[in-house]
């Protein structure tokens, strides 16, 4: 499978109470590299895109991404280019950018310009921010800027940064100089598309993690009393199992247990609530954890029910 390494340079007003709600970022430059699955550049592609709700170019973004009005007119249109993008990237390949905005400002985009969605559902990709914080970091939490990664693996910077096409070139160079192969295992998912039906629900299994991306639902409420949800399967037996700690919510959107499985230990769940555009879902993660870590989530939530306790004496106090 080929690796699409995309990144995108979009315009938006100068002053806010000029910002269209369905177009916050209107994309006026496209830049992609084609790595084929050796990840060896096989093909590139660049292109300015005429805006058509913000004409005119943002004075600071338009500093930073060297680009002006005037050359924004000789661009192409949304659509023409994007025909042209899907023509380029083929027929199997996977999206690749730099961090977690760029498929959705580009989803949002082809949506406002009424054209066929890219998936209906949630659908992979590899978000090299993410791959490079787990290969040189060891933590997949943080976040670096390309140019960090750049001057980290001391790749040649033979073009200036913040056009589409240069940040998509250092990305792919990023990814080519990425020895570790099972690295690219750690793909993410996009979720400009929640799923509207369980067949559309996500499952998938990592290495040392599972997770589920739920259906959409009305609310909170509809969605921590559904049976999937809340499910403590062991991903690995698939065995229903015993709680040791019972679902507890850390914050209003951030909820944990701990399972036991007698053949695989203590199985850590988190549930995210996530909001979509007409309710919204979860992200669900399994993982067994050590017995520490199991001491380390009965003590927040100690922390948690004693924080409680207090608000609710002070309340008291209060009336
Ligand atoms: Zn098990």
């Amino acid at each position: 499978m080929n690796y699409v390494v995309l990144d995108l340079e979009w315009n938006q007003p100068d002053k806010n109470e000029l910002v269209n709600p369905d177009l916050p970022f209107e994309i006026v430059e496209m830049g992609a590299i084609l790595l084929n699955e050796n990840r060896q550049i096989i093909g590139e592609f660049t292109q300015i895109v005429k805006p058509v709700v913000y004409k005119e170019m943002n004075r600071i973004t338009g500093k930073l991404i060297h680009l002006n009005t005037k050359e924004l007119n000789y661009g192409k249109s949304f659509t023409d280019t994007m025909k042209d993008f899907f023509e380029w990237c083929g027929e199997e390949y996977i999206f690749c950018t730099w961090g977690t905005q760029d498929l959705t400002e580009l989803q949002r985009n082809m949506k406002y310009h009424e054209m066929p969605p890219l998936a209906l559902r949630p659908f992979p990709y590899l978000d090299v921010q993410k791959l490079f914080s787990i290969a040189f970091d060891k933590d997949r939490k943080v976040r670096r800027s390309l140019e960090y990664a750049v001057e980290y693996l001391q790749i040649e910077q033979d073009i200036p940064f913040h056009r589409a096409f240069s940040d998509a070139y250092y990305t792919a160079k990023v990814m080519e100089a990425m020895e570790e192969v099972s690295i690219f295992e750690n793909y993410s998912y996009d979720v400009f598309h929640v799923p509207k039906s369980r067949k559309d629900e996500v499952k998938v299994l990592f290495h040392d993690y599972a997770k589920y991306i739920s259906k959409e639902f009305e609310d909170k409420t509809e969605a921590m009393q559904d049976r999937e949800v809340i499910s403590t399967k062991c991903y690995l037996c698939k065995k229903n199992l015993r709680k040791k700690i019972r679902w507890f919510a850390a914050n209003p959107k951030h909820f944990y247990s701990v399972s036991v499985c007698d053949k695989h230990g203590f199985m850590k769940g988190k549930i995210r609530l996530k909001k979509s555009e007409d309710g919204v879902y979860v992200v669900k993660t399994q993982k067994f954890i050590s017995e520490e870590e199991v001491d380390e989530i009965v003590a927040k939530r100690e922390h948690i029910r004693q924080m409680r306790r207090e608000k609710r004496k002070a309340g008291k106090q209060e009336s």
